[in-house]
């Protein structure tokens, strides 16, 4: 490989990087075109997997459902989904998954989910349902032969009391059988290491694979990051300040933030990335060719 299409001047080969996208069930006809716009373009890509997430109380049941079955039919990407046990009984969850199950998904990415109430509200389980994401993992690997993904927070999440808390419910859901987590957003990428750093610390070897959100929109990025937990470094703010009512330098400016990241990331030997795409490619895609990602002929599904 020449120097000019390496992802960075100390990184391997681009073909030792995999990726993922997360992309979100469509709720109108417009968003169905925009979201398959999206896929088209990301799926030459050849990502491990592309995931479909599950609408807060479990409000997009149907729609991830479909969603995940056209991507099945009409492309040869392997669907992960999303499953919350938010506002239903176990025997609801377990029809969700068996419904995936028959449609041919072989991936579920197993979240508590947040209550109905809000982000930052107490989380009460249903009175039948699933009381934790380490019940899912354990609900979801007895239906079916699935790998399981589950969440990371290298921040920890707002609700565990400490970094000891949250790495021992990581550890609960790898017991209970899951093989990878993905982590929420960062943009400090020593956040992300020193996190890593206290998980191999306690023995945790699975792969955490660091979530990056290109910022298509600084001010709901920031909004939405203060509700997750997730920091929003001064240096970061400082770059979008002033570009508000100026979207054409706002999506360079982003651009290069998040090739920024993704590239010092390899440099410090992280091979896998899971990109939150907010279904639309483009900023995805200038930094998956950063990496050195280029985009492989059309493979027919199987
Ligand atoms: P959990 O791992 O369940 O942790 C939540 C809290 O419970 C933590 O404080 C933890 O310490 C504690 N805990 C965990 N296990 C135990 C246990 N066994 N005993 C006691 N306490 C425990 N939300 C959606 O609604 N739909 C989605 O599709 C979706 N996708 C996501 C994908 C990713 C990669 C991430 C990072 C988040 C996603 N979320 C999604 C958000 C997620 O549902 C919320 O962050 C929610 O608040 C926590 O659910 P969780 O499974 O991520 O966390």
């Amino acid at each position: 490989m020449s120097d000019a299409i390496r992802p960075s001047r100390t990184a391997g080969p681009a073909s030792a990087l995999r990726v993922s996208f997360e992309f979100f069930p469509p709720k109108t006809e417009e968003m169905e075109t925009a979201l398959w716009s999206c896929v088209e373009r990301l799926a030459p890509l050849s990502p491990s997997f592309v995931s479909v997430t599950y609408g807060a109380g479990g409000a997009t049941r149907e729609r991830t459902h479909a969603t995940l079955a056209r991507i099945l039919d009409e492309t040869s990407l392997k669907p992960a989904a999303h499953l919350t046990c938010v506002g239903a009984s176990r025997a609801e969850v377990d029809e969700v998954v068996r419904g995936y199950r028959d449609i041919g998904v072989r991936h579920v990415v197993a979240l508590r989910g947040d209550p109905p109430t809000g982000v930052g509200t107490a989380f009460t389980p249903h009175p039948h349902g699933y009381a934790t994401s380490t019940d899912l993992v354990a609900g979801v690997r007895r239906i079916g032969d699935f790998e399981v993904s589950v969440s990371a927070y290298p921040e920890k999440h707002p609700e565990s009391a400490s970094f000891d808390q949250d790495i021992d419910a990581l550890k609960a859901k790898i017991d209970a059988g899951a093989t990878r987590a993905i982590t929420q957003f960062f943009f400090e990428n020593d956040v992300y290491l020193r996190y890593l750093d206290r998980v191999r610390a306690k023995g945790i070897h699975i792969p955490i694979v660091p979530g990056l959100v290109p910022v298509q929109n600084f001010r709901q990025t920031a909004s939405f990051a203060k509700k997750t937990g997730a920091s929003v470094p001064a240096w970061l703010a400082a770059r979008f300040e002033g570009l508000d009512d100026d979207p054409a330098t706002r999506r360079l400016v982003a651009a290069a933030v998040a090739a920024e990241q993704a590239l010092d990331l390899v440099d410090r030997g992280v091979t896998d990335f899971h990109f939150y795409t907010m279904n639309k490619a483009d900023l995805v895609f200038a930094i998956c060719h950063m990496l050195g990602l280029r985009p492989q002929p059309a493979q027919k599904a199987a």
